[in-house]
């Protein structure tokens, strides 16, 4: 049992380090002298990370993502959860970034120095934190009220996956659900801020039942039909 408890603990420091890794990789360009010394370049920035082959070499994800998975059965000190839900690994991935307060949102890209200041490029009305771009942002808002889901004013990303089910939505896979309805507003957000899309609720909707359908596959054979609900629920809400 103490090795299991030592284990838990080994995964979850992993998990912390890799998404701080990931956050905090190099904007700018930069050598070490013999001292050790960085100095800055007047190089072109780019972004780069410790998990590159090499200086500039391109992101080794699969190490990261089966070393991040390990802690799949570690006890709740962070929200690891989502890597049970039957979303795709890439969907899991941005469902850790969303609960390890490590999503690109703005107010993030802020404290990075990226961005030079946080208000949400979609409404233009608020700072574009986690919570106004999956929540609060009035579109997002609409999508979950139009879906029926009630969300507290005190909700937070840590919430993600307790948020309150509605009857009209089956219970089993209803983490899923949310993963897929999160997934589809960052994908809106990203259009409209990098290719200035903008997309109506209605083909927000379709682009919900077209992940529903493809993402029915991953369900357990026995569940398959809940992606038929949820469908509904998205032609419902149009
Ligand atoms: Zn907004």
């Amino acid at each position: 049992m103490a090795l299991e408890s030592n284990s838990n603990k080994t995964t979850t420091t992993l998990t912390t380090l890799l998404f701080k890794l990931l956050d905090d990789a190099p904007l700018r360009p930069c050598t070490r002298d013999k001292s050790n010394t960085i100095a800055l370049t007047d190089a072109e920035d780019r972004r780069s990370t410790p998990f590159a082959v090499a200086d500039g070499g391109a992101l080794i994800t699969s190490g990261l993502y089966k070393m991040i998975k390990s802690s799949r059965d570690q006890p709740q000190q962070m929200d690891n959860s989502f890597w049970r839900s039957c979303a795709p690994p890439r969907i899991q991935f941005f469902a850790g970034l969303v609960l390890h307060g490590r999503l690109q949102c703005k107010t993030n890209l802020f404290k990075k120095k990226i961005v030079d200041n946080v208000t949400c490029e979609v409404c233009g009305g608020a700072p574009e934190t986690t919570e106004h771009l999956l929540f609060f942002c009035p579109f997002s808002a609409t999508v979950w009220q139009r879906l029926g889901v009630q969300l507290g004013e005190d909700v937070t990303a840590r919430d993600l996956l307790h948020l309150q089910r509605p009857e009209s939505l089956p219970p089993a896979h209803f983490d899923t659900f949310v993963l897929l309805c999160c997934w589809q507003l960052w994908k809106r957000r990203n259009g409209f801020v990098f290719r200035q899309e903008s997309m109506s609720l209605l083909q927000f909707m379709q682009n919900c039942k077209l992940d529903a359908r493809a993402w029915s596959c991953r369900l357990p054979r026995r569940d398959m039909s809940v992606s038929d609900l949820w469908c509904s629920a998205f032609s419902l809400a149009m």
